[in-house]
């Protein structure tokens, strides 16, 4: 694994002093993070000090904030090497500030059944040492056809955290409603992938989609399913259903109405679809396939207003978090005209900064980022061992950065964020294992 400590130290503290004579004092104590203020802070610095601690100094220009979960990461194991090693996506995390993720089960084979699940996890707990912890979700449906639901019973007991069939929606009502008795019996949260599918569209309607005469995804597909699980919902108040990366007005409105009347439901964004629309994809100029393909993901970028929505519902919270929706390609995937390439694109390099910026952008506010990056993901995952982040994360908000291929770990380079400039960039993340700083 791609980690190195450049001070490696196993005593490591966080002193930093705001522009207004305050200060905070962050480090690590028994696997606990630790976060004092102001007196009581520079009393301990003293004390660590000469316990013999490294002390960082940072001034009111960094964002000190705690270690992210990602919710949803394609971390392409097993069976996917082509498109990203375990290794890639694990250094991606945690080059991208996160301690925990949660890997989706549309591998090769699908996580469908406990003995695969069960060796994938011990495979991923002993790549992943104890820098990087994964959650390993499992399959709803048998092949995630939509058509059988799993053991969900046998799934939890092989190690499976939370159960989705991400990369299609369950599209059977009769089907979704045994997902949720099941997942309500076994206490492990349902994330849907919303899309009711058959509508066979690649792009949404916009100028690029009509030049290229792309089948146009339909603008109701997601909300449709949102409310369609809503009534179903409804009859499972122990169910845990939670909205994976959300995309559209309509399904923003129908999860608010669900909010308001109590039911058990949360949601998610993911950084591409706050940050860009269908009005910023590129055209095609004969050789640039792949960086116009970056912005070909499920579901797909719609129009600002949208965005627009979603932002909104993010302050508001009605979108409780960000996720990444992480999914690494290999060069030929992407490599064709648009209804064939792959959909995806990776997200865990730039997550943070995708906050930061529209925090600079004066869209967010910088005191939510750690509810979006980290707490809210663990409170809606509610499992045990993914509860508390273990170490802190020190951003310069004021680098800003345009992102190369060679900011991204790992083999996959498929990047919507290519030649973008983000304002805010990590520096140094401590972890308990010491204290690691460069960029890569
Ligand atoms: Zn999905």
């Amino acid at each position: 694994m791609n980690i190195s400590f450049k001070n490696n130290h196993s005593k490591n503290a966080i002193f930093q002093t705001l522009s207004n004579n305050e200060y905070r004092l962050f480090y690590i104590e028994n696997g606990k993070n630790i976060r004092l203020k102001n007196d009581e802070a520079k009393e301990k610095k003293s004390l660590l000090e000469n316990s013999g601690f490294h002390i960082q100094e940072v001034d009111s220009n960094y964002l000190i904030i705690e270690r992210g979960l990602d919710l949803q990461t394609h971390l392409r194991f097993p069976g996917q090497d082509h498109k990203e090693t375990l290794e890639g996506g694990l250094s991606s995390a945690f080059h991208g500030g996160y301690d925990s993720l949660v890997a989706m089960p549309n591998t090769s084979p699908f996580l469908d059944n406990p003995a695969l699940l069960k060796s994938t996890v011990e495979k991923q707990a002993s790549a992943g040492q104890n820098i990087i912890r994964v959650g390993q979700t499992a399959a709803a449906t048998i092949d995630m056809k939509g058509e059988v639901v799993t053991d969900i019973a046998l799934l939890k007991e092989a190690g499976a955290i939370a159960i989705t069939d991400d990369g299609w929606g369950v599209a059977r009502d009769d089907i979704q409603d045994e997902v949720f008795k099941r997942c309500a019996e076994n206490n492990l949260l349902f994330m849907q992938h919303a899309e009711m599918p058959g509508h066979g569209g690649f792009a949404t309607a916009s100028d690029f989609q009509k030049k290229f005469e792309i089948p146009e995804y339909p603008n109701h597909v997601e909300s449709d399913m949102v409310k369609r699980d809503v009534e179903l919902l409804r009859k499972h108040p122990k169910a845990r259903y939670h909205v994976l990366h959300v995309t559209t007005k309509k399904s923003v409105e129908a999860i608010r109405e669900a909010k308001k009347e109590g039911l058990n439901i949360t949601a998610e964004v993911s950084p591409h679809h706050l940050m860009f629309c269908n009005e910023n994809i590129p055209d095609y100029n004969g050789n640039n396939k792949d960086i116009v393909n970056n912005f070909k993901m499920n579901p797909p970028l719609y129009g600002p207003e949208d965005r627009q929505a979603l932002r909104e519902a993010l302050k508001d919270g009605t979108l409780d978090c960000l996720s990444t929706d992480h999914a690494p390609h290999d060069f030929d995937s992407k490599d064709k005209f648009w209804s064939e390439a792959a959909f995806g694109t990776r997200g865990l390099c730039t997550a943070l900064s995708t906050l930061t910026t529209l925090c600079a952008d004066g869209v967010l506010a910088y005191e939510m980022v750690e509810y979006y990056f980290s707490k809210r993901p663990r409170e809606i995952l509610s499992a045990d061992g993914f509860k508390e982040a273990r170490g802190y994360i020190i951003l310069n908000k004021s680098t800003k950065w345009t992102v190369q291929k060679d900011d991204l770990p790992g083999k996959s380079k498929n990047s919507i964020f290519l030649g973008t400039e983000l304002k805010g960039r990590i520096e140094g993340i401590l972890t308990t294992d010491g204290y690691w700083q460069d960029s890569l």
